[in-house]
């Protein structure tokens, strides 16, 4: 209510200042539409947003469930980073002074969270850092700072899981029948804990099905497809046939991979490369229907964007972080969405998810 009171006094005043210039008549303080006016600017809090950089693939469709999610509810200061960490604290910067209520902030650089929690900190606003994790001592280091994504090393289990179940089902994969998986591995932004996770697991997980692994080549990728088409082509030139399986960190990459496998003749006729990547984004959902790609693991970028805008608009507005929400908090201050498995079977999970 008091500040209620405040916001009115300085809504009456900047009225009475416009009122001034204009030669109008300042609006008095019973003045029913000046009282709505106060009251919408205090339901609507302005939220401040950084995407590490808008032209990410997966990331397109978590800004979309945040922009949506935020409708009516939230004015959102949306900002591109454009992949440049100093670029980022600038756009904090400028959010702080525009006195944003709360932030929702997409790392550029995972170790760059302490630079952001210091700023937040001093001007005492909220942030819900999203998609990438900040170490466990940054997070200690506020208790107004929270973290919306998922469990890495889960996307990396199913993965190594998806990858064992298929070639076991395809002894023909084994091209030079030595019982073991010849693969190549699309490496995410080093760092970065979703493609640390996700290399270490998918092959940890497979080792652990009583499969035997060699790799062949392991290289970032940057999460891009083009990177993935340019590596696939530069490993499809020097390893060609003895290439037995495609492991990308995020169907980005792994759809560039077969973009350069298409080149070369492979989903034609019985030439064939098992690729699997991480996402279920639409465009790796139709490989997967074509009967191209063996599967992906679902991140589920509707809920992660739901739930960073749940929590940046709970605290936004002073309410309890999990305020009328269902999510849950972990020992790491995280909300965290499972991963799924996605084949054939289960594809319009993966469908429903992006759809909405
Ligand atoms: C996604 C990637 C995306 C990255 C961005 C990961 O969780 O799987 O596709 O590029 O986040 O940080
Ligand atoms: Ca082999």
């Amino acid at each position: 209510m008091k500040k209620l009171l405040a916001l009115l006094m300085v809504l009456l005043l900047t009225f009475s200042l416009v009122a001034c210039g204009g030669g109008e008549q300042a609006p008095t303080e019973s003045d029913p539409k000046e009282q709505a006016t106060a009251e919408n600017a205090e339901a609507i809090p302005q939220i401040g947003v950084t995407i590490y950089k808008f032209d990410d693939n997966f990331m397109s469709f978590v800004r979309r469930a945040i922009e949506k999610n935020a409708d009516g509810k939230a004015e959102l200061t949306l900002n591109d980073s454009q992949n440049d960490q100093a670029k980022q604290n600038e756009q904090v910067e400028m959010m702080l002074s525009k006195e944003v209520k709360s932030l929702a902030i997409n790392l550029v650089d995972p170790q760059a969270a302490a630079t952001i929690i210091s700023k937040a900190k001093e001007e005492e606003v909220p942030v819900i850092f999203f998609n990438k994790e900040p170490s466990a001592e940054d997070m200690a280091s506020y208790d107004k700072c929270w973290y919306v994504g998922t469990d890495s090393s889960e996307s990396g289990v199913i993965q190594g899981k998806l990858i064992a179940d298929s070639w076991k089902a395809h002894p023909e994969w084994d091209k030079n029948s030595d019982g073991k998986i010849q693969y190549v591995l699309l490496k995410g932004e080093p760092g970065h804990p979703d493609a640390e996770a996700r290399t270490k697991y998918s092959i940890e997980t497979i080792v652990s099905e009583g499969i035997e692994v060699e790799e062949l080549e392991l290289q970032t990728g940057m999460w891009d497809s083009v990177k993935g088409k340019e590596l696939m082509d530069a490993w499809l030139a020097k390893h060609g046939d003895g290439i037995e399986f495609v492991i990308a960190n995020n169907d980005a990459m792994a759809l560039g991979a077969m973009n350069a496998l298409k080149a070369e003749g492979y989903f034609e006729g019985d030439k064939f490369m098992p690729v699997v990547g991480v996402d279920a984004i639409p465009d790796a959902l139709t490989q997967i229907e074509a009967g191209t790609l063996v599967g992906s693991v679902l991140n589920d970028a509707a809920n992660q964007g739901k739930a960073t805008v749940d929590l940046a608009l709970n605290v936004a507005q002073g309410k309890e972080l999990l305020d009328g929400t269902t999510w849950k908090l972990d020992d790491k201050k995280a909300v965290r969405v499972p991963y799924l498995p996605i084949t054939l079977d289960n594809i319009q999970i993966a469908k429903d998810c992006y759809s909405e």
